[in-house]
């Protein structure tokens, strides 16, 4: 796969850095390597291309072998994992090995090692010594997290970098160390920045046809991404530094804002359930939930965004239609005479919601995730999202696809959505400047 991005076809080869997984979990399948996931993706922020990835066991010869053979094609090697102090934790001795160097006592990973038991209350064992060994002539990665530091090797114009296995300590080293070291001594042409534009409601062919003569800029360079439910555009300079950054990016991200901009919810960091709360906070409202197909997966997202008690009151799991009689006040003939998936069921739910918990609006969702229980009239993927405040009510009906986890995020994200835009109309509306609450991608009941 060519993975060069465009724009930096100088004369300069591209860096080209290799991953090295060490665990023999990840072989087992019993987890999921989402290290080297990350490790690619904030190289990319960055415009260092990822060439090979090897996953590789807990054993000693076969690290060896990986390690080689990336070290006879790539400029920087990462390493994940096997810092640890017991003895399957090998990548320390196999780096020095393969360096051909020893393996010597660092004195300020040492005192690191030996800080955090002093301050986790607990006897440093003589194995944890180990952990502040590094090759002769390498230097430490501070871990503020976790017990075991990083190494940072080097050999000629090289970089050998090991991390340990758990994500959250590797995130932060990355964030905190690798990233801006190899910015320093590996992107010396200007670094890249980027922009990130978060979209609902479009398809990405769609808006890749919308954006088809930006997809060819060289610098910035535009790139379309598919997210769950979502698509995601990418603006990427490359520039001396943030402030030339930002000038070629501005007038392409308003380029595209003014081709899209009826479906962007946010940028970067962005995600419909913080953009949906900071639109409720900015409206002054709050908000209950009534959830039947998603199973409280809706609330499950607004509460992780820190600060929701702000204006997220609770949600109803109505599953069973008793429970949404009796939880929600939905009448029993409605549900008799309609169905639990159906417009004035939606409705119900969302009244009910939000009177139930005293929310200024309602939100409501009820549908067929599937796999079973479709019929001809009432297909998988038929899903109602009901919205009520005050006396103003609205349903919303979706017809979805894909499996059972794919129509109840997406049902979230419609949700979501919804509850955003009407915030953000009713904050339009309050500064006098009305507009259209916009395409849902997808057609009211
Ligand atoms: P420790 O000092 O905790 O032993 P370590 O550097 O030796 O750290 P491992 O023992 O390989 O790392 O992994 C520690 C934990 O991190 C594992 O239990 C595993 O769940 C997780 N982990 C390891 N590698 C990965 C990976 N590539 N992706 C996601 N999680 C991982
Ligand atoms: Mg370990």
């Amino acid at each position: 796969v060519d993975n060069s991005q465009g724009g930096d076809q100088g004369a300069r080869p591209p860096v080209r850095a290799e991953l090295v997984m060490i665990g023999t979990e990840m072989l087992l399948g019993e987890i999921i390597d989402t290290n080297a996931a990350r490790i690619a993706q904030r190289l990319a922020e960055v415009g260092i291309h990822v060439y090979f990835k090897t996953t590789v066991g807990d054993n000693w010869t076969r690290v060896a072998l990986a390690l080689s053979q990336a070290l006879s094609r790539a400029d920087i090697v990462i390493t994940s994992g096997g810092l640890g102090p017991t003895q399957d934790d090998l990548t320390r001795e196999v780096v020095a090995a393969v360096l051909g160097v020893p393996l010597v006592e660092d004195p300020a990973a040492l005192a690191h090692v030996e800080g955090w038991f002093r301050r986790a209350g607990r006897e440093m064992t003589p194995s944890n010594r180990k952990q502040a060994l590094i090759p002769e002539g390498a230097e430490v990665i501070p871990n503020p997290r976790g017990t075991a530091p990083g190494i940072l090797a080097r050999r000629g114009n090289q970089a050998v970098i090991c991390l340990p296995g758990v994500p959250y300590e590797l995130t932060t080293m990355m964030d905190e160390t690798v990233i801006p070291y190899l910015k320093r001594r590996f992107v010396p042409n200007g670094s890249l920045h980027s922009r990130v534009l978060k979209f609902y409601g479009i398809g990405e062919s769609s808006l890749a046809e919308r954006l088809s003569d930006l997809l060819k800029m060289e610098n910035p360079t535009v790139a379309t991404y598919a997210g769950r439910a979502e698509v995601r555009v990418r603006i990427t300079a490359r520039a001396a530094d943030g402030v030339a950054a930002s000038e070629l990016l501005a007038p392409v991200e308003e380029e595209v804002r003014r081709r899209a901009g009826e479906y962007l919810y946010g940028v970067d960091q962005d995600t419909l359930e913080i953009v949906a709360g900071r639109s409720l906070k900015a409206a002054g409202w709050t908000v209950g939930l009534a959830e039947s197909c998603t199973g409280g997966l809706i609330a499950t997202r607004l509460t992780h965004v820190p600060g929701s008690s702000e204006y997220f009151l609770g949600s109803v799991v109505a599953y069973s239609n008793d429970a949404k009689a009796a939880l929600l006040g939905v009448p029993v003939d409605v549900l008799a005479r309609h169905g639990a998936v159906s417009a004035p069921v939606a409705e119900a739910m969302a009244v009910g919601a939000m009177q139930r918990l005293g929310a200024t609006m309602g939100v409501s969702v009820t549908g067929i995730a599937g796999p079973a229980g479709g019929t001809p009239e009432k297909p998988v993927g038929l899903v109602y999202i009901g919205l009520a405040r005050g006396e103003w009510k609205e349903v919303h009906r979706l017809q979805l696809f894909g499996d059972r986890d794919r129509i109840r995020w997406h049902t979230a994200q419609a949700a979501l959505d919804l509850i955003r835009r009407h915030a953000e109309q009713a904050a339009a509306q309050e500064q006098g400047q009305s507009g259209p609450v916009g395409p849902h991608g997808a057609g009211r009941a």
